[in-house]
């Protein structure tokens, strides 16, 4: 095999991740076009390849090397740390930063009939998941024992079925539980998507591609959490009013033409604007108050 000076990100093929993996790359200015039968696609304007994966897959290839970068979620990863640690295989990674997709949290949950009290209402008995390594560290931390029921999916038909006793497996909405019959009782990890590095030497031109790509997700993830807001004051309320501004310290207060008992202020702010702050600031004398969307952001 010969060594690619081209940068590898694996994401996953398709599945939760993959849309929005697929989505941020492309707000960074990553060109590409995916053939859904091909497993690595080429970007048209940057020294990049990207490898579609199953999820799963994803920890493995970054922590042996054998691509640089991995958009995955925090249990998978954590799932897979764990498992090579017992096995004394590589498990080191960078995690360059978390994501603002993929939340989910890894939960207990048992039948509507179950009577449950704490965890300890599991000692002994059967639990499904695919998360084996997550579900005994925290087992073991609470000190209790159970047993295990390894499935790689349709966890959640699992006691229904007669297979277990309860579950733990991965909950956003909690649809799925309730359509089963199960309700949740405990949580045991909180994930959200995130991006790893390799730790594996990297030449400098790839590492400067790297960070040019982080510097870009940081500003397209800081702009989503943005907002422009433009407005009129009456000059004597500027203070009050830039302190209803969430995280607008340094706002750009200009004149208005024929109006020296008002300005107009135009402020980022790291919130949005939520309808009661902005009935607050009309009862100031704001006016003409625009909240916008901010694109990208940098510096
Ligand atoms: P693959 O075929 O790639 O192995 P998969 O079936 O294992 O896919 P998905 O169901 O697509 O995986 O989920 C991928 C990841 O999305 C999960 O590991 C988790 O980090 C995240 N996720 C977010 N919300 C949920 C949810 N409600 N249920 C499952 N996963 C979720
Ligand atoms: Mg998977």
């Amino acid at each position: 095999m010969s060594e690619s000076n081209r940068l590898r990100i694996a994401i996953q093929k398709s599945g939760r991740l993959s849309k929005e993996s697929l989505k941020l790359l492309k707000s960074c200015g990553v060109k590409f076009n995916i053939n859904e039968q091909r497993l690595i696609a080429h970007a048209d304007n940057m020294p990049i390849d990207l490898l579609r994966v199953r999820d799963d897959d994803i920890p493995g290839l970054v922590m042996d090397g054998v691509v640089d970068l991995g958009f995955i979620g925090e249990n998978v990863l954590e799932e897979e740390q764990i498992e090579r640690e017992m096995l004394g295989k590589p498990a080191l990674f960078n995690k360059l930063r978390q994501l603002d997709f993929g939340a989910c949290r890894l939960s207990l949950a048992v039948p509507n009939e179950f009577n449950y009290q704490d965890a300890s209402s599991l000692e002994g008995l059967r639990i499904a998941t695919s998360y084996p390594n997550l579900l005994r560290r925290y087992m073991q931390e609470k000190g209790i024992s159970y047993r295990d029921c390894m499935l790689k999916g349709s966890v959640e038909v699992a006691p229904r079925a007669g297979l277990s006793d309860g579950i733990c497996d991965l909950v956003s909405t909690g649809a799925t539980l309730e359509a089963n019959g199960l309700y949740e009782t405990e949580v045991i990890y909180r994930s959200a998507a995130c991006l790893i590095q390799s730790t594996q030497a990297q030449d400098p031109d790839k590492q400067a591609l790297i960070d040019k790509i982080l510097s870009r997700i940081n500003g397209v993830v800081r702009a989503k959490e943005s907002k422009y807001i433009l407005l009129h004051a009456p000059t004597d309320k500027l203070e009050e009013i830039v302190a209803l501004l969430p995280g607008a310290e340094n706002p750009t207060v200009l004149p208005l033409n024929d109006d020296t008992n008002r300005v107009a202020i135009h402020a980022v702010s790291t919130e949005d604007l939520f309808w009661d702050t902005m009935e607050a600031l009309t009862q100031l004398g704001a006016s003409s108050i625009l909240v916008m969307p901010i694109e990208k952001m940098m510096g």
